[in-house]
């Protein structure tokens, strides 16, 4: 089953094919780094990191660039408003430097707890000053650019197929849009480089041929990724907020620069939401962290097992209940798992059926279908554990890795483990059920199993409201 993925560009699921025999070169939008990670950009990570597996498994050595983005987005995507950066070191109190530094150590932090393996090259947009402006250069020689009172702005009217990605049409927005344009010529222009205000020292700021200032947000993307993966490379990767503008733009940008569109494949992670719409945000403040999760209690794996349950095309909507049935297969799968021995072979059947979904555009719950068939298969205990090896190369749970600790438990919970047992011995399910709710308020989950009752620490609280904004 060769491997097809989705590609935002065609609309199409295609076969993927490299543009060098066995290498892929794939990169993927990183943080704004004015605050911590919330759960939902960490979706989108969890996805890349999915596929960056998937290519591995079919034999690809995979070049995986990740930015940070520690300066030049502006608060809003249409080049308006404040830079994040310097808006939230007044937020913290901070130099927009070492802001920049902490938020990425976290956004590290976080990564590495979801097991998302480490990319071949991290790379800040503030370490890459000069090659965005030798883009923004070439841009200007090429005739696409204009200067205004505030910046460098590129000429969108002088592609065609400006925002083909999006399948955007202009027409429409400049009907249909009431926005300032200012001194822009297009709706669809957008900043290469921004002049620091008059009279305002910014914390970052730059000498550039045209004036002391930084470089706008879209440009550190294609600037960034010719370098480590040249000006066409195999799959460009983001959330799905940024095909309308920030992928539009890159691709933009590089086609007048360079001519290609910059990436054979566009790949996007729909959104993780709150409610039925509404996503979740950092700027809204409405968002929940990975460090909340594990403040409560929550392994980041099952937050990484949830991501799984839902085809990254598809809208994820949070809830605590599913983040908790999730931390529950989990925990199912780690004891399964760890009962087994070792020095069995793979099942090819079970194999060739889970590699069939993985390859069809990264059909993750119906990879997970496979592996929960494959648990109440009557398969040996050896195959079944070399075969859940294999599969955990891709889904990334790191069973082998997991060491099963007997929680301690307190004496109360204990007295009412003994009760329950004897409540249970005399068929008096209603008060086993009781006793069941109180351990649960205690902050323990009882399953039942064919080795008797088993205790899981619990600390998700089923009446916490969100939005749990922690700032
Ligand atoms: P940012 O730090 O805002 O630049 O976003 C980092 C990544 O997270 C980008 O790829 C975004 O497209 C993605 N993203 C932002 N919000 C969400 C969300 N609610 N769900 C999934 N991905 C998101
Ligand atoms: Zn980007």
């Amino acid at each position: 089953m060769p491997l097809a993925l989705y590609d935002t560009w065609s609309r199409t699921v295609r076969t993927f094919t490299p543009i060098d025999a066995g290498r892929v070169g794939m990169y993927c939008c990183g943080p704004t780094v004015y605050d911590d990670a919330h759960i939902g950009n960490l979706r989108t990570y969890v996805f890349e990191d999915v596929l960056r597996r998937v290519l591995m498994r079919n034999g690809y050595d995979v070049q995986h660039v990740v930015n940070i983005t520690d300066v030049g987005h502006l608060t809003s995507d249409a080049d308006e408003g404040e830079d994040k950066m310097e808006k939230g070191s007044r937020r913290t109190g901070e130099s927009a430097w070492a802001m920049a530094r902490r938020y990425t150590d976290a956004f590290v932090r976080d990564w590495r707890a979801l097991r998302l393996l480490e990319p071949t090259v991290w790379c800040r947009a503030t370490d890459h000053i000069s090659e965005q402006i030798v883009f923004v250069d070439r841009l200007v020689r090429a005739g696409y650019v204009y200067r205004t009172e505030d910046g460098l702005y590129f000429d969108s009217s002088q592609q065609d197929d400006y925002g083909y990605l999006a399948r955007l049409n202009r027409t429409g927005l400049h009907a249909g849009k009431r926005v300032a344009l200012g001194e822009k010529k297009n709706i669809t222009d957008f900043a290469l480089w921004k002049f620091s205000p008059t009279g305002v020292k910014r914390q970052m700021e730059w000498d550039s041929p045209w004036g002391r200032g930084f470089p706008g947000w879209h440009i550190e993307c294609s600037a960034m990724s010719a370098k480590y993966l040249g000006t066409l490379f195999d799959i460009h990767c983001g959330g799905e907020d940024h095909v309308a503008v920030h992928h539009s733009n890159e691709i933009a940008q590089t086609q007048a620069a360079h001519g290609t569109r910059l990436a054979n494949f566009w790949m996007h992670g729909h959104f993780l939401t709150l409610d039925a719409d509404t996503k979740m945000s950092k700027s809204s403040g409405d968002f929940v962290r990975l460090q909340t999760l594990q403040r409560r209690n929550v392994d980041p794996i099952a937050y990484r097992y949830l991501c799984l349950t839902a085809h990254y095309r598809s809208k994820l909507r949070f809830t605590w209940a599913s983040l908790e049935a999730a931390q529950t297969a989990l925990n199912r799968l780690r004891h399964f798992y760890s009962g087994l021995p070792g020095g069995g072979r793979i099942d090819p059947n079970f194999e060739a059926r889970f590699d069939a979904e993985v390859n069809e555009d990264l059909n993750a719950p119906r990879a997970l279908a496979v592996l929960w068939d494959l648990v109440k298969s009557d398969l040996p205990p050896s195959t079944l554990r070399a075969t859940l090896d294999s599969f955990d190369v891709v889904l990334g749970l790191g069973l082998r890795d997991w060491n099963p600790v007997a929680p301690e438990v307190p004496a109360d919970a204990r007295v009412l483990l003994g009760e329950r047992e004897r409540a249970r011995a005399e068929s008096d399910w209603a008060k086993a059920d009781q006793i069941r709710e109180t351990l649960r308020a205690l902050g323990w989950r009882v399953e039942d199993t064919n080795e008797g009752q088993r205790l899981f620490r619990i600390a998700l609280p089923s009446t916490i409201a969100l939005p749990c904004a922690e700032n």
